[in-house]
């Protein structure tokens, strides 16, 4: 007598081998048999016939960190198949902080992740699991967020990482490590971690390396003096060599400017592999990307976390000086995109941003700005766009979320579906959406990421095989997040399980209409428990803290 049986699917197990028909017997929340089960007998059967039947999808970079606490249903994740998420993503998260420095980056990251109970345990890495386990609909995995890290031991200053603060921060390490984190996110474009220099990035990483953990990278655009290579990918490069650690490249793919050209895009990875550095990476399949503007903000600004920052723009001088500068990083953005067409192998240039092509996702001090582009918010108010900027910065508390405008030329839109299929086709590359969860006009790739792939890019293109597909968001990130008995279909593992029409399986998200679940999956088991079924929620929160 089994709890659940499926019946009668393919079944594609996770290790890219060729699909074949069988049942699938569960107890409790793992998988204990796979074959012919037509005579069994079950509590509950879930008729496959004709579906494809796979271990649940693993997103590796979502910033999901607080909005699983606040709605932990989680129907945007789970409607697309996902029963695992890995959290600390870009070092913006809240573990380890002790109160008064998470109420401080609570505020400072409300743009990106929204806002998370002010009573969240985040003192120890343990203690920030436990705000998900058996709470949430999904399992969620914990990279040591490297901003929490710096904002413990350093606060929100422009300071050195050495001698007993070094000490402490490497004990930090070391304690969310043995407390079950996979490994330590940075994001060299968000503060106050983009103070950092690569040398005391590389210390941590001795530290998590121990551990066979993995350091997952967003690229460094801003003090790129600090870095070894000047930052982006020469500098996580460096890092994996002079660590040893594992590198994990954060949503990296080919974009407008450089289409077509995947293998200029990883030849500088590819290299480092052939000398011996550990390479992986993950990628949405969308031409543009979405964040919010702390990421385009001096770093001096910085100083003083949020605070800090509304008094420089509560200051007239003050105002001025970042309205002038977010004028000059979208003026440099024109430019800089026409050399990155010349060579389009990673170039640290500093960060820019091209404003004519930011569209706002998420204002709540102005949501009637929600989902239009800057540039006629700044018509609208008479005034230029970083002044507009700045403007919406005060009126919102810094809490403003965008995306940057999408190409309007298909020919580039079809040319990066090929571009995204084809870096998945790696074996080392795997499935990030980078959801950011907020706003009526969020990122569609919230929504669809990974329907678009497994459905819309991978019957569109023919690149790579349904086996192959599945096992790059099932057993290829298991395997390197070291997450025990996931990622496979498998006896003895736990039941996270998909059912899905390959045929009909499909993401409806746009970016004109983002909150759009997609279309194929039928059923969803997160630990053995039908978490969806018949293409709707049932409620069960019966995610776990892992690995
Ligand atoms: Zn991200």
């Amino acid at each position: 007598m089994f709890d659940i049986v499926i019946r009668g699917g393919s079944i594609v197990d996770g290790t890219g081998q060729p699909a074949y028909l069988g049942d699938i017997g569960i107890n409790g929340d793992k998988v204990v048999e796979i074959g012919d089960l037509s005579n069994a007998q079950a509590k509950e059967f879930i008729e496959a016939n004709g579906m494809v039947v796979s271990p649940g999808f693993i997103d590796t970079h979502v910033h999901s960190d607080a909005v699983l606490l606040t709605n932990p249903q989680h129907p945007q994740g789970l409607m697309q198949g996902i029963t695992t998420e890995i959290l600390g993503q870009d070092g913006l998260s809240y573990a380890p902080l002790s109160k008064n420095n998470f109420l401080e980056y609570r505020r400072y990251l409300k743009g990106i992740l929204g806002t998370p109970p002010e009573d969240m345990k985040t003192n120890s890495v343990s203690e920030f699991r436990s705000n998900y386990h058996k709470k949430a609909a999904i399992n969620t995995a914990y990279l040591i967020a490297h901003g929490a890290l710096y904002l413990e031991v350093l606060g929100f200053e422009d300071r050195r990482m050495s001698g007993d603060l070094m000490t402490k921060a490497k004990d930090l390490v070391r304690e969310g490590m043995e407390q079950g984190a996979v490994g330590l996110a940075t994001g060299l474009t968000y503060h106050p971690h983009a103070w950092s220099y690569t040398e005391d990035i590389v210390e941590l990483c001795k530290v998590v390396n121990e551990f066979d953990g993995v350091y997952v990278t967003h690229l460094r655009d801003v003090n790129v003096d600090r870095a070894i290579g000047g930052g982006g990918i020469p500098e996580a490069l460096a890092v994996g060599e002079l660590s040893s650690v594992k590198v994990h490249f954060s949503h990296h793919r080919t974009a407008e400017k450089t289409a077509g050209k995947v293998n200029e895009r990883m030849a500088l990875i590819d290299k480092a592999k052939s000398e011996g550095v550990d390479v992986s990476g993950d990628l949405y399949p969308y031409p543009t990307g979405s964040t919010f503007p702390m990421a385009s903000m001096p770093s001096y600004v910085h100083q003083g976390g949020t605070q800090g920052i509304l008094d420089v723009l509560s200051d007239k001088d003050g105002f001025k000086q970042m309205s002038d500068y977010f004028n000059e990083i979208n003026r440099l953005s024109k430019i800089i995109d026409t050399e990155s067409v010349k060579s389009s192998v990673d170039k640290p240039v500093g960060h820019t941003l091209d404003l004519d092509d930011t569209i706002l996702t998420y204002v709540p001090g102005n949501p009637e700005y929600e989902g239009t582009p800057v540039k006629y918010v700044a018509e609208n108010m008479g005034v230029s766009m970083g002044e507009a900027m700045c403007k919406l910065l005060l009126d919102s508390e810094l809490c403003i979320g965008f995306w940057g405008s999408p190409p309007d030329n298909v020919e580039i839109w079809d040319q990066l579906g090929k571009d995204f299929l084809e870096i998945l086709s790696r074996d080392d590359f795997m499935v990030g959406s980078d959801s950011i969860h907020l706003g009526k006009f969020r990122h569609p790739r919230a929504h669809g990421t990974f329907p678009r792939f497994l459905g819309r890019l991978r019957r569109k293109y023919n690149l790579i095989s349904l086996e192959k597909i599945v096992n790059r968001v099932t057993g290829t990130p298991a395997d390197r997040f070291g997450l025990n008995k996931r990622g496979y279909l498998k006896k003895g593992f736990y039941a996270d399980v998909v059912v899905f029409n390959p045929e009909t399986l499909i993401d409806t998200a746009t970016y004109d209409d983002p909150i759009q679940y997609p279309v194929g999956i039928s059923h969803v088991l997160v630990n053995g428990a039908i978490a969806v079924s018949g293409s709707k929620c049932t409620g069960k929160l019966n995610g776990y803290s892992i690995p």
